[in-house]
């Protein structure tokens, strides 16, 4: 082991100031969002929505946007930049030991809330909170977001309502703990608080609830009040731009070691950590500096939108009420099974990610939970690090893609993003070694049915 090159750390001075927008690079223009009755969503009425700052994020066409300084402020607070490991005994514990083939990763894990997440959830709360608004509201179905922005609306002064689907609220009480401790309002949904939830909740006050009702809840209940905005924590383009610190720092990292990643690999569930990693180097791909670099989206086999899903118009949600994009979709009465990586059961992908995977820019993989868990043990004995389960996805990828040259005699350096941490989420890793995890593959008949429910777009009438 090279002692000096196994943590990468970036010195403070060097933190990224502005998040790097991929959208001007990208091969084909970007679509827009729609509303839910299918016209292209104007600029105010995306500010019912999301806060005003975010909505200019998403629609605009520089290269670099500035972070500003509290925000800078909070992420170093929250242990940016953050390390990068290269995993020596990982690579011995797989067989690739040698200087061959390199497995680096990037630590989101170390971040207070355990995950990428707060990267956003931090620039948000302080972008609405500038704009003079009282809160934010979310739904958070695992616990993960719902942590994040807990912890951005405590360090920005902001209220912060979670409706947590009630199933996780009584399984996962230390998250709802860990919420209310930031001083969260944490909701069971379906709550009778408002009319979405309601239509459930009298009919059934211990309705298990879905991530598709808390969403309405949490819609409804920004777009009732003045002082609320909505706060998504994946999918939308502006979320995937403040996860490019990511990136921008693991640019630096490989430089100061005189390394370029061959791959570089992320899980999927909305996109947001992959393309945090994967966009600022996808920009050397599409610069034409770097023409055969590999980018990987790896998605588990029970939810795999990128990779059989369709490129189509699909609603970004259950209910119906948030915008229509264009993306790799199941289409959104999918329900994926209950796979541990709560975080990547989501029907569809990031417009941004959905669009590279259609250009040919990157492209993705679907893993087996078992197989993935699997290689969260091997981790967790070799680097002392216990996976997210959701993370476990690009790691088992980085060992399979690994193992693959070394058989084949080639060099590769790898880089993956350690999205997170499991320590909140060792349910997966308790069923794994009981022997009762079972792998589930999507069924191709509920595929089809709900991609014969999607909305009708006539794209002609918008895009020139
Ligand atoms: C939420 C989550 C994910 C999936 O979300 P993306 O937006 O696709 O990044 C991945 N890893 C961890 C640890 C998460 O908490």
């Amino acid at each position: 082991m090279d002692l000096m090159n196994n943590k990468i750390q970036l010195p403070l001075e060097k933190l990224p100031r502005k998040w790097l927008n991929i959208a001007p690079f990208m091969k084909s223009k970007p679509y827009p969002l729609l509303l839910p009755n299918g016209k292209p969503a104007d600029f105010d009425t995306m500010c019912q929505i999301f806060p005003t700052e975010c909505v200019k994020q998403a629609v605009s066409q520089e290269e670099f946007i500035d972070i500003p300084k509290e925000i800078l402020e909070a992420y170093v607070l929250c242990s940016r930049p953050t390390p990068i490991q290269r995993a020596y005994r990982l690579e011995k514990a797989i067989g690739v030991e040698g200087d061959d083939i390199k497995i680096f990763f990037k630590r989101e894990d170390v971040s207070p809330m355990g995950s990428h997440k707060g990267n956003t959830a931090i620039a948000q709360a302080y972008f609405a909170r500038e704009q003079g608004l009282k809160g934010l509201t979310t739904e958070t179905g695992a616990g993960q977001w719902g942590s994040a922005l807990s912890l951005g609306g405590a360090l920005m002064d902001l209220q912060i309502k979670v409706w947590m689907v009630r199933i996780s609220y009584q399984q996962k009480p230390g998250r709802k703990t860990l919420m209310n401790s930031l001083g969260a309002t944490v909701l069971p949904s379906p709550s009778d608080q408002t009319q979405a939830g309601k239509k459930f909740y009298e009919k059934d006050s211990n309705h298990p609830g879905s991530l598709g009702i808390a969403i309405s809840e949490a819609v409804e209940a920004s777009m009732s009040s003045d002082e609320f905005r909505y706060s998504l924590g994946s999918v939308v383009d502006f979320v995937c731009l403040h996860q490019t610190i990511v990136g921008q720092e693991a640019k630096m990292q490989m430089e100061m070691i005189n390394e370029y990643p061959d791959v570089i690999i992320g899980c999927i569930g909305g996109g947001s950590n992959f393309a945090g990693l994967a966009f600022p180097f996808m920009k050397d791909k599409l610069t034409g500096k770097k023409p055969n670099l590999d980018i990987i989206g790896v998605e588990p086999m029970a939810c795999p939108s990128l990779t059989k899903g369709e490129f189509t118009w699909d609603f970004g949600d259950t209910a119906h009420v948030a915008p229509i994009v264009k993306m790799y979709t199941l289409g959104n009465s999918f329900i994926p099974a209950p796979v541990h990586a709560g975080g990547l059961r989501y029907h569809g992908a990031a417009p941004l990610v959905s669009l590279a995977t259609h250009d040919g820019v990157m492209r993705s993989i679907a893993l087996h939970q078992l197989e993935t868990l699997n290689a969260g043990i091997i981790m967790s004995k070799s680097e002392a690090l216990i996976p997210a389960p959701e993370t476990t996805h690009a790691l088992a990828a980085a060992i399979n893609v690994a193992k693959e040259a070394k058989q084949n005699g080639e060099k590769k350096t790898i880089l993956y993003n350690h999205s997170g941490h499991g320590f909140l989420d060792l349910q997966a890793y308790e069923k794994l070694i009981a022997g009762d995890l079972v792998d589930y593959e999507y069924p191709d008949e509920e595929v089809k049915k709900s991609l014969s429910e999607l909305p009708d777009v006539d794209e002609s009438t918008f895009m020139g």
